[in-house]
């Protein structure tokens, strides 16, 4: 469609967050040099959504609108001189020539070794083939490591272990197809809420279909499982041996496929033997009956497939959980055929690409063996060089400890951020202040991590950006850009083109020799066309395909090699695999318990894990208010019998101490989980939460992680921590919020941190409406603040955040204050009047804890905007009863439509005895709950299953 002035354009790319890779057509507007996104649609032609998006994707063209970006993106690259002083705006040039200058100086006084390179799941493919290059090929350092260590390198070591390469065998069609699904450290529902779609979908079509789920939560996909097994945390490997047990003696295994396409098997049968019912019931705190159904639905299934993600992964003995997964598979003949085998998800949107092109510390290019002198030969052949580096890299923990160390001198931080998601933050931020020379490269401004920056380099981000990822179903896609860069941001392949080139003439400087570039790339396109070269004979082979292959048959999977004209649905179907007996290899690893175990000073099991519509660190996701909606403040959730045990009410503030550090946070109560045991969501970090207790500064919950790794796949056990909880008894609240001016409420929650080190608990965040207008015709966004502290707040900082709270106004506004000195209470409100109307547009709430909270009601007469004209100076009468009973906005569940858990709530109560489906039907009429994305179902469904008796 076409005006005089205004063009519209569709796009269609890829969705930047998960890992299934969901395709999307995005709609952008441009008027004269303005251009827009107006709309995000799944793509109906892309094999991985057809046409779906879940709450993520679907807004993330909200997430990109300009007054967000205005706020929240790094614009220009900046510099700082020394140590202690500000970062200022430098140019292109000057920035990359001062990362080329420093590095090639470190590198010429400590050697190659000294610096390191720590990347990203969320780069491109085309991304981390020049920053792989640039470290193993032109510095001649192994340390490279990237974030998907702390998501999916176990699975990669299992897989190699197993099948001799790092092949997931499944594709997405297997979820159409199965007659069992075997979901086991893994919160589908919320980490790939679009296969959770599949899932549901294929139920419904197949009510036969069986859904075990395995989790020490009870999480939402748990509470649509036929057989859920609440094991205890860190006990899979014992799980999956007990019931390699029960297989055993039933003869429920698969005994030729073993004797011919498996080598290990006498030595894994003399492992198990100890792994009896009993012991494993045990050990992982299920029933026996239980165990034994999960065996026998696994095995006696005609297609069983196993779907699992960080809960194997994230873990001190991740490998051996899945090479057990995988001996599971071998042994019932589970693979290889259409609705079986062991398909690990990956968390990153190009978690795979990255291993594709050997971005990681111990792999080279196309799953080529760092270790293997032949294959270290075949890289350097490739890239004209006489070798590359035989010494095995730093991963990520222990690229950290060695910056803390002194060891690494010099590190450049891209597209992540570690100061937020690494476990052991304080060993984390120390090493970052004390590194000689950082550099961070983001698209985001104000991560954790960008403040550690000596260099700050402003990179392109989705919708922006040019290139391949590939999903977890291997299947590669394009990413097409439908915005140019903002502001002065680039590509991050280009970056590191540059400075690679500023460096290789430094380090060639005084040789006598002719040199040849090594990065002689013009464009995505041809780093993508090298990278397709190094594949050529490996199982991932890609020299078929093309970028013109992409665009006119869509999305492949590999491989792909010279001469097929399609991808490759399933792997191993002849049963061949890459190893050298090409048979699949048993591990017999035993069971190992966590590195850390409870015990009587730190009694509880802390879990971490994901919220259903938070990305990550929240660079991106939490500048969007409705993302907010579900879970709109951090918390740690207990079981009800040990808030019992601990006198604890929900809500109430406690102390969260491991042995690295303390958080406080307000305790949720919930039956999802065990009583002993504990969960934080993974997102909350030092940007939205923290304070200090005593000398300890809190940062979020990987204060509380623990930097231990598996010794194989080097992942850290960021699933489990030995805490214990007490009451916080803190007597001082402050509760501010209000509504403020949506291009500036970010920027204020961003200059809130300023204050996060003067109380012993600190929380910002955003809540609201996106794109809501309030009475006076504003677009506005709700801001909030609570703090609570062992002394009462002084007058300097409540004045410090009246500034922050009351600088932005608009129209009418008048204002109520009242103070008691005695007790140390305080209220001011703003009032802004229209012509009919006056609602509160602002508070600030400071005094005893109890006085504090008895005053939420004032939150709600702000959330919905009420008049308050009715109650003139009665606003200021402290524990002072609303007039009229308001019913409380409460969580978001569905975030399409805007429905609240309490409206939610209040609809099922009209008709309580209303069978599951009708009542299902009745809410998606009424409400439309449920009928967009989808990703609310789940909890609808639990909701409904509560309700009904
Ligand atoms: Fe994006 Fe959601 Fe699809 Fe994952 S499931 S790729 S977050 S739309």
């Amino acid at each position: 469609m076409q005006t005089s002035t205004t063009q519209t354009r569709q796009t269609r790319t890829t969705c930047c967050y998960c890992g299934v890779g969901c395709g999307m057509l995005v709609q952008t507007e441009s008027t004269g040099e303005h251009i827009r996104i107006k709309s995000v649609q799944g793509d109906p032609d892309h094999p991985a959504n057809m046409g779906q998006l879940c709450s993520k994707g679907s807004t993330l063209g909200l997430t990109a609108q300009p007054h967000l970006y205005e706020q929240s993106r790094a614009k220009f690259p900046e510099l700082r001189r020394h140590k202690d002083s500000p970062r200022k705006r430098v140019s292109w040039d000057q920035a990359c020539e001062t990362v080329a200058q420093r590095f090639a100086e470190i590198i010429a006084e400590h050697g190659p070794d000294s610096v390191g390179l720590y990347v990203s799941g969320q780069l491109l493919t085309e991304d981390y083939y020049v920053f792989n290059k640039l470290a193993k090929g032109l510095i001649g350092t192994n340390n490279i490591d990237t974030n998907s260590r702390l998501c999916m390198s176990s699975a990669v070591a299992g897989y190699k272990q197993s099948f001799g390469a790092d092949a997931p065998p499944c594709s997405y069609t297997d979820i159409e197809q199965a007659a069992t699904i075997f979901i086991t450290g893994s919160n589908t529902a919320y980490a790939h809420p679009i296969l959770f779609r599949r899932i549901e979908a294929a139920r419904q079509k197949n009510p036969a279909l069986k859904l075990i789920v395995v989790d020490p939560r009870r999480t939402d996909t748990a509470s649509m499982a036929d057989l859920f097994l609440q094991i205890l945390p860190g006990t899979d490997v014992a799980l999956y041996h007990g019931m390699l047990h029960i297989m055993l003696w039933e003869g429920w295994i698969a005994q030729p496929y073993i004797d011919t396409h498996t080598e290990g098997f006498a030595a894994l049968k003399t492992l198990i033997r100890d792994y009896t019912p009993k012991a494993v019931a045990e050990i992982c705190g299920i029933t026996e009956a239980d165990l034994t159904e999960a065996a026998r639905l696994f095995a006696c299934s005609p297609a069983t497939l196993s779907l699992y993600c960080q809960g194997l992964n994230q873990s001190s003995s991740g490998t051996d959980k899945n090479t057990a997964l995988i001996n599971l598979h071998l042994a019932c003949a589970q693979l290889g055929k259409p609705g079986a085998g062991p398909f690990s998800l990956t968390g990153q949107p190009n978690a795979m690409g990255g291993r594709e092109v050997g971005g990681l510390a111990n792999l080279l290019s196309a799953h080529r063996d760092m270790k293997n002198p032949e294959h270290r030969q075949e890289v350097a052949d490739l890239w004209g060089i006489p070798t590359v580096p035989a010494l095995p890299g730093l991963t990520a923990i222990p690229m950290f400890e060695a910056l803390a160390a002194g060891t690494l001198k010099a590190i450049w931080i891209v597209c992540t951020n570690p100061a937020q998601s690494l476990p052991d933050q304080t060993m984390v931020h120390a090493a970052l202040a004390g590194a000689e020379f950082v550099v961070v490269q983001d698209a985001y401004a104000h991560t954790a991590t960008t403040a550690y920056a000596d260099v700050l380099l402003p990179a392109t981000t989705w919708a922006e950006k040019e290139g391949t990822v590939t999903n977890s179903e291997r299947r590669i896609s394009r990413v097409r850009a439908a915005l140019p860069a903002f502001a002065e941001s680039r590509n991050d392949w280009e970056i590191a083109l540059d400075v690679a080139r500023r460096l290789e003439t430094l380090m060639h400087a005084g040789s006598q020799s002719i040199w040849h570039s090594l990065f002689n790339f013009t464009d995505a396109q041809s780093v993508w066309e090298e990278h397709r070269a190094t594949t050529r004979k490996r199982d991932l082979d890609i020299t078929g395909l093309s970028y013109q292959i992409l665009e006119q048959q869509g999305p492949q999977q590999w491989p792909y090699p010279q001469g097929a004209s399609t991808g490759t649905t399933r792997l191993y179907t002849d049963g061949l695999f890459v190893t050298p007996s090409q048979r699949a290899r048993f591990t017999a690893a035993p069971y190992r318990a966590t590195s850390e175990r409870t015990d009587a000073r730190y009694p509880i099991g802390l879990t971490t894990g994901r919220l259903r519509d938070q990305w990550h660190g929240m660079s991106r996701t939490g500048t969007l208010a409705r993302l907010q909606a579900h879970a709109p403040s951090p918390s740690v959730d207990i079981s009800p019998l040990d808030a019992r045990r601990l006198s604890l009410t929900d809500g109430e503030l406690v102390y969260v101490t491991s042995r690295r550090g303390v958080q406080i946070l307000p305790v949720r109560m919930t039956d999802s989980i065990r009583p002993s045991q504990a969960f934080i969501a993974m997102h909350w970090g030092a940007e939205c939460v923290s304070g200090h207790a005593g000398k300890s500064v809190a940062r979020g919950v990987n204060s509380l992680t623990i930097a231990a790794i598996d010794p194989v796949s080097e992942q850290p056990e960021l699933k489990f921590a030995a805490v214990k909880i007490t009451k916080a008894n803190l007597p001082w609240y402050l509760y501010a919020f209000a509504w403020m001016p949506a291009d500036q409420a970010v920027r204020l929650q961003i200059e809130l941190r300023e204050l996060f080190d003067q109380a012993s608990f600190v929380t910002a965040t955003i809540f609201g409406r996106d794109e809501m207008t309030s009475k006076n015709g504003q677009m506005e966004t709700g801001l909030s603040l609570t703090m609570a502290n062992t002394e009462a707040f002084s007058e300097a900082l409540l004045r410090q955040i009246q500034l922050i709270f009351n600088a932005y106004t608009t129209g009418e506004q008048s204002s109520l204050s009242f103070r008691d000195s005695r007790h140390n209470s305080q209220r001011d409100l703003s009032i802004t009047h229209t012509q009919t109307e006056k609602y509160i547009s602002s508070v600030l709430l400071t005094g005893a804890g109890k006085d504090v909270a008895a005053e939420v009601w004032l939150r709600n007469y702000l959330e919905n905007q009420k008049d308050i004209t009715a109650l003139g100076r009665r606003l200021l009468m402290p524990g002072h009863i609303p007039p009229e009973p308001m019913l409380a906005r409460g969580r978001m569940i569905c975030n399409c439509f805007n429905i609240s858990e309490d409206t939610i709530r209040a609809h099922l109560a009209l008709a309580p005895t209303l069978e599951k489906d009708l009542a299902l039907q009745s809410l998606q009429t009424s409400l439309s709950c449920g009928t967009s994305c989808g990703s609310c179902l789940p909890e609808i469904k639990a909701m409904i299953a509560s309700n009904v008796h």
